[in-house]
């Protein structure tokens, strides 16, 4: 199946000059979601996975759907605020301003071993502080760093150097 021809690219959105890759049409057909996420649970069929990350929000729909086929639990990394009970935070930078991450301090058991998903991998920060974020409070195993789409000219896998990266499309 060509998984490129369920992606929407929408020139000048949210700003002009920026091509947004846009997976809804994907999502909204039933086999090509299926395929996404088979590919990706292929990738980890031998490499036990204890838990799924999804950073927000398109994150957390990979996530669910690929623990799941896994049989892996789900963690949420969050924009700041939305999450209840004990939190810790990262802030990171953007072009203009910064933005802060959360994750619930119990999210993890020592030794869980990780794998982190979001939907496009740009310039890499937010994923980049995600890892911060997880390696400075808790002693898990991230074992690799998948994406649905990567924007290959951003050069977002260079914050990433230390880490298995996989994408299953290239822009
Ligand atoms: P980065 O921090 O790597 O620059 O940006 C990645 C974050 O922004 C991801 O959470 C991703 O969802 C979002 N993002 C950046 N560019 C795009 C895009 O073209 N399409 C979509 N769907 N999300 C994008």
């Amino acid at each position: 199946m060509n998984l490129e021809s369920y992606i929407r690219s929408t020139p000048d959105f949210p700003k002009p000059g920026i091509i947004f890759r846009d997976f809804t049409p994907m999502l909204a057909n039933g086999p090509a979601f299926q395929e996404m996420i088979d590919r990706l649970k292929a990738r980890h069929q031998d490499t036990p996975i204890d838990v799924v990350v999804g950073i927000e929000a398109r994150g957390f729909i990979l996530a669910a759907a690929l623990a799941y086929a896994l049989g892996a639990g789900t963690v949420l990394v969050r924009k700041e605020g939305k999450l209840p009970h004990a939190t810790h935070r990262q802030e990171y930078l953007l072009e203009y301003g910064s933005n802060v991450l959360e994750i619930q301090q119990d999210a993890f058991q020592d030794g869980q071993r990780i794998l982190i998903i979001d939907d496009v991998l740009a310039t890499g920060g937010t994923v980049a502080a995600t890892v911060e974020i997880i390696r400075a409070h808790f002693d898990v195993e991230i074992r690799e760093i998948d994406f649905l789409m990567e924007l290959d000219d951003l050069k977002g896998r260079e914050k990433l150097a230390d880490l298995p990266v996989h994408s299953v499309l290239h822009y």
